[in-house]
C-alpha cells in the first residue's frame, strides 16, 4: 500500500529572502477548489480537499513547494453541481474568477518557478482557469516557466472507469457521486456522513435548461449514484490519478527549455 504525504514545503512558510531561491528550478503546485454543496453526506469543501491532497502528494514527490489552496470557485450550475439553490455554496462569478487567477499568477511569474502545476477540483472552474492562464500570454509572462493545469478527473483513464463504474454518467454529473464520495472516504473519512443518496436520472452533458426541474436534476444535490462508494475505491482512484499526474508531467517540455523532454 502506498503512503500519502501531507507534510510539505509551504509557500507561506518561506520568508521573503528565501522565496526566490526556493522557487528557482522548483515545481510550484497550486490547488484550486471551491465551497459547494455536495449532498447530505459530503462537506462543502470536497472540491478543495481533493485537489489539495493531490497537490500535497505531488509536492512531496517532486520536492516542490505548495501554494495556498484557492478555496472559492466559479458559479455552481444546476446540471453540474446542483446550482445555487442549496445552502452553503459560496462562489465568485466567472469574470472575477478569471481576474483573480490571472492576478495571482502575475505575482508568481516574478519568482519564475521552473514549473507551475495547477490542480483543479471544481467542474465549472476548468474553462475559466484555462482562459485566465492563456489570457496572460504565458510565453511573455512566464518565459522560463512550464505551466501544466488540469482537473483531476481528466487524468482518469477510460479503461479504469469502464471496469470500476460501468454506468458512469459523465464527469459533469459525477457530482457528490461515487468517485468524490470514495475519494473523501479515503482522504477524510471523519467528515463523510453515513447517509447515501442515489439519483436515477443524471442530467445530460452540455445542456442548460430553464426552468429547472430541480427534482429531476438531483436528489438532495446528488446528481448521480453514491452506491458502491468505498474508501478502498477512493484509495485506488487517488493513486490512479497520481500516476496520471506523473505521466502528464513526464510528457511536458523540460522545465525552462521550451522543448519536449522526449525531443
Ligand atoms: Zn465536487
Amino acid at each position: 500500500m502506498r503512503q500519502r504525504t501531507t507534510n510539505v514545503t509551504a509557500y507561506g512558510d518561506l520568508t521573503s529572502p528565501e522565496a526566490p531561491a526556493a522557487l528557482s528550478g522548483a515545481t510550484l503546485v497550486w490547488p484550486v477548489g471551491g465551497l459547494e454543496q455536495h449532498g447530505p453526506h459530503l462537506p462543502l469543501s470536497v472540491d478543495y480537499d481533493i485537489p489539495d491532497a493531490l497537490a500535497r502528494q505531488l509536492v512531496a514527490d517532486v520536492d516542490g513547494v505548495l501554494f495556498p489552496g484557492q478555496p472559492l470557485s466559479a458559479r455552481s450550475l444546476p446540471h453540474s453541481g446542483g446550482g445555487l439553490r442549496f445552502p452553503g455554496t459560496v462562489h465568485i462569478d466567472g469574470g472575477t474568477f478569471i481576474d483573480y487567477v490571472a492576478q495571482c499568477l502575475r505575482g508568481l511569474a516574478r519568482l519564475a518557478p521552473a514549473r507551475l502545476v495547477v490542480v483543479n477540483g471544481h467542474y465549472e472552474n476548468e474553462a475559466l482557469l484555462f482562459e485566465a492562464i492563456d489570457g496572460l500570454d504565458p510565453a511573455r509572462t512566464f518565459p522560463a516557466t512550464e505551466i501544466v493545469a488540469f482537473s483531476w478527473w481528466s487524468l482518469v483513464e477510460e479503461d479504469w472507469l469502464r471496469k470500476r463504474l460501468p454506468a458512469f454518467p459523465g464527469w459533469h454529473a459525477e457530482h457528490a457521486g461515487v468517485t468524490e464520495t470514495s475519494l473523501m472516504m479515503y482522504l477524510r473519512p471523519e467528515v463523510v456522513r453515513p447517509v447515501r443518496v442515489d439519483h436515477p436520472t443524471p442530467p445530460a452533458a452540455g445542456v442548460y435548461r430553464h426552468p429547472v426541474d430541480a427534482d429531476r436534476m438531483s436528489t438532495q444535490g446528488v446528481l448521480t449514484t453514491t452506491s458502491g462508494a468505498s474508501g478502498e475505491l477512493g484509495e485506488e482512484l487517488f493513486w490512479h490519478v497520481m500516476d496520471g499526474v506523473a505521466r502528464t508531467l513526464a510528457d511536458s517540455p523540460s522545465p525552462g527549455t521550451g522543448r519536449r523532454a522526449s525531443e
